[in-house]
């Protein structure tokens, strides 16, 4: 597996990267297999964070003793230096490692975060001070809005940046790959499949691999998941025109309003779990799998029709995603084939 240099932080990262949100979904013994098979496969670098429920536990679990060529991350919404302290403890309880090798400000969506968090009793604060303690040895950034990551990038206080960049969100690479070469900074490509919505995954992948970033990390479950996505990383071919005319139709397909699965609309007060219905009704409406996707949302607790209209959602999607209508289309699908009683 090709390694390349994670910016300025000078680690050498596999280029095919695990990320950690899938294998909350799976078993601990499971989890470990998928992991024991990354390594095997190459991969040297696993992003995790604090919010992925048991995922930072799963990989220390399955990454077992600390060695210097295994690369863990991770990332803390804590915005202030005290509750940031607590949250780098908790990911080395976690990981089970005396440091973290990049520690990441997660998801930083507004200016006025970034200013509190760049603030003296700001969680920075709290990274820079796990640093000379010697549990952290370098810090990032992540987020999902350009504006915000091309000033946190202009700082010059992170090492690397990650943000979301596909074949139909193209909009983070075209703004922030320059600047992380003027940088230096490494390159983390979150969604290389828009959270699942683009296929076939491995043209989406392929695409990714001829720009000069420093790691994918598609999240995987699977061995053979990772058996296929690092296989293709091993013998990289570009897409042929007739490969990317494929990609093409793909993402006109998709359109600008689907779901990236980026959970970040959750919870919903009525407890609706939204990207959990947008992907069942991207079954429906995209690839036409109609019954097994009704059979699925209607073992669901709650269905989209019990949405009162709150907006909460929408106040804290960071792609501005009409939520409730998209909901309404989600029930106006599956209505019909509501099970009888
Ligand atoms: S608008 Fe509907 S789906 Fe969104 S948070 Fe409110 S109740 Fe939940
Ligand atoms: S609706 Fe928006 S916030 Fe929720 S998962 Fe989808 S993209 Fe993310």
């Amino acid at each position: 597996m090709e390694k390349r240099r994670l910016g300025r932080t000078g680690l050498k990262v596999s280029l095919i990267g695990m990320g950690g949100i899938p294998i909350q979904r799976v078993g601990r013994e499971d989890a470990k297999a998928v992991v024991s098979a990354a390594i095997a496969a190459g991969i040297n670098f696993f992003d995790s964070a604090r919010g992925y429920t048991d995922s930072e536990e799963k990989f220390g679990l399955a990454l077992g003793l600390q060695r210097d060529d295994i690369y863990v991350a991770t990332k803390s919404m804590a915005r202030g230096r005290d509750e940031m302290a607590r949250d780098i403890d908790a990911s080395l309880h976690n990981f089970k490692r005396d440091y973290v090798d990049l520690y990441q400000l997660h998801n930083v969506r507004t200016k006025e975060e970034l200013k509190r968090v760049l603030a003296p009793d700001g969680a920075l604060a709290a990274l820079r001070a796990a640093q000379l303690e010697g549990k952290v040895r370098h810090v990032g950034i992540t987020g999902h809005i350009m504006e915000v990551l091309v000033e946190a990038v202009q700082t010059g206080e992170f090492e690397t940046i990650q943000f979301p960049f596909n074949a139909a969100e193209l909009e983070g690479a075209e703004r922030l790959l320059p600047l992380a070469e003027k940088h230096d900074l490494g390159v983390i490509v979150m969604k290389p499949l828009a959270g699942g919505a683009l296929r076939p995954a491995h043209l989406a992948l392929r695409f990714l691999l001829d720009f000069p970033v420093s790691t994918i990390i598609p999240g995987m479950d699977s061995v053979a998941q990772i058996e296929e996505n690092t296989a293709l990383a091993e013998k990289f071919v570009p897409l042929t025109d007739e490969e990317r005319n494929e990609l093409q139709t793909e993402i006109a397909r998709l359109g600008n309003r689907f779901c990236r699965r980026c959970e970040y609309c959750q919870p919903c007060p009525q407890g609706i779990a939204i990207p959990t219905i947008f992907t069942f009704d991207g079954y429906w409406s995209r690839y036409g799998l109609k019954e097994w996707a009704a059979e699925r949302y209607w073992a669901l607790n709650v269905q989209a029709d019990a949405c009162v209209e709150c907006g909460e959602c929408e106040r804290r999607c960071p792609y501005n995603l009409p939520v409730r209508d998209l909901l309404k289309e989600a029930v106006s699908h599956f209505g019909a084939t509501r099970p009888q009683a």
